[in-house]
């Protein structure tokens, strides 16, 4: 996630105030290497710096860290800001990145169509345990410009009516999905691991095989093709494209354009930006995005609705489903809501699980205001929790700065500190599928 947007009133009165000191220039891409620039600000500065088109990033107290080139610190300095350097966008690379396979870029991460062979491989593999499903197409591939289909596999031990679309089949489920946000480059990989380890380690882990025998686990690991191709396309210096690649609006360019799918959901759609350019471009409509109604036509499909409409009413504490959406960067596992400062009225209990999960990845447990300092509406997670009652959280993998901080940690990060980490938390999510609200 780690793009700031505020709340509704925050834009209404940063707008009034700052958009005409900022003008409409503010939208072009550096020509020069994007680094992360602290820039103390106040959250009214952050959102208009949001809104012209800066990428303004959650920092530390009183700062905001704005990704960008030398032109962009020139341009933040014209405007009465005082950037300092905080650290590199671009890490190291491993010593072996020349000679890694075809489909893997900047250092081994691997491309759309490596995640397309890798679901069709494990299902082929392992049919007891596996089904691939295409729950709808890119906004490329919608309009025939290339792009892709959305993929998912469901994965447990097949017994008869599981892993179909079904709201009433037997076992319960846990949802992960992952690189909705294109550039948060280690959430994919997460689930490339997950999805490992599952059906590879049922003939021998007793914890995969528990978990297949009694779960439906499900993963979409690339929520976002067309972005991770942009994303992918800048070889050993991954663009850093965030939202789809949906170009119709705002006459954007570079990685400004695209809607941000993590802004279009249909929860509580419409508190987030409004600027075509900005990284949190909520789209002109709730759920206007191509990849937001394959997520929610399949969690409609998976889950049936246990929630009232009211922002009050709680899910029953008989509620099943649990579901993660994996973002970077932050080291938070975030509770909802996300649309309001207000808890959700499964406060306590999202606090329980929460807890569970960090004593795996050791990340902080808290609503929006209390880890990331920042609302959002029309995210997934809100979504899924807020429509259907599965209780969802996110994850923001991995730290600011250094060799495995940012959106793009040195690949071996994956392995040496994110999957250790959070392989505990998903085991959790998973056995938390029938009773996430008694824990
Ligand atoms: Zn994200």
């Amino acid at each position: 996630m780690a793009s700031r947007s505020l709340s509704r009133l925050a834009l209404v009165a940063a707008g009034t105030l700052l958009a005409s000191l900022l003008g409409s220039s503010a939208t072009a891409q550096p020509a020069d290497t994007p680094v992360f620039w602290r820039v103390p600000a106040t959250a009214a500065q952050a959102a208009a710096l949001t809104n012209a088109g800066f990428d303004v990033e959650e920092g530390d107290a009183g700062s905001v860290y704005v990704v960008g080139g030398k032109a962009v610190a020139a341009r933040l300095q014209g405007l009465g800001y005082r950037p300092s350097f905080y650290d590199t966008v671009y890490k190291e690379l491993p010593a072996q990145a020349n000679s890694l396979a075809a489909d893997t870029f900047y250092g081994g991460y691997r491309t759309v169509t490596a995640h397309e062979a890798h679901l069709t491989s494990v299902a082929a593999a392992h049919p007891d345990l596996a089904t691939k499903y295409t729950i709808g197409q890119s906004w490329k591939k919608q309009q025939g410009q290339g792009g892709h289909d959305i993929q998912a596999i469901c994965l447990t031990k097949k017994q008869t009516g599981d892993c179909t679309l079904s709201t009433t089949s037997k076992k319960p489920k846990f949802f992960l999905m992952a690189q909705i946000h294109a550039r948060e480059l280690s959430t994919g990989e997460l689930a490339w691991r997950w999805i490992d380890y599952l059906a590879d380690g049922y003939a021998t882990d007793a914890t995969a095989k528990s978990i297949l025998d009694t779960t439906e686990v499900w993963v979409v690991p690339i929520s976002n093709p067309d972005g991770v191709d942009i994303v992918a396309s800048g070889g050993n210096s991954p663009k850093l494209q965030r939202k789809n690649a949906n170009n119709t609006r705002g006459g954007c360019s570079g990685t400004n354009i695209g809607i941000d799918l993590n802004r279009n959901s249909t929860f509580k759609w419409g508190g987030d930006s409004n600027s075509p350019c900005a990284e949190t471009y909520q789209g002109a409509s709730a759920g206007s995005e191509p990849e937001v109604k394959a997520l929610e036509t399949l969690a409609r499909s998976i889950f049936p609705d246990q929630r009232g409409t009211g922002n009050n009413d709680p899910a029953p504490t008989t509620a099943k489903g649990t579901m993660i959406t994996l973002h970077s960067y932050g080291n938070d596992i975030i509770i909802p809501w996300g649309f309001t400062q207000a808890t959700s009225p499964n406060d306590a209990q999202y606090r329980k699980l929460g807890a569970k999960y960090a004593a795996s990845n050791g990340y902080l447990v808290g609503t929006n205001e209390e880890t990331v300092g920042y609302d959002t509406s029309g995210t997934t997670d809100d979504f899924t929790y807020g429509e259907l009652g599965v209780a969802s959280v996110t994850f923001e993998v991995g730290g600011s700065s250094g060799t495995c901080g940012g959106f793009l940690p040195r690949y071996t990060c994956v392995d040496s500190t994110f999957w250790p980490k959070n392989k505990g938390a998903l085991i959790t999510a998973a056995k938390a599928a029938a009773a996430p609200y008694q824990q």
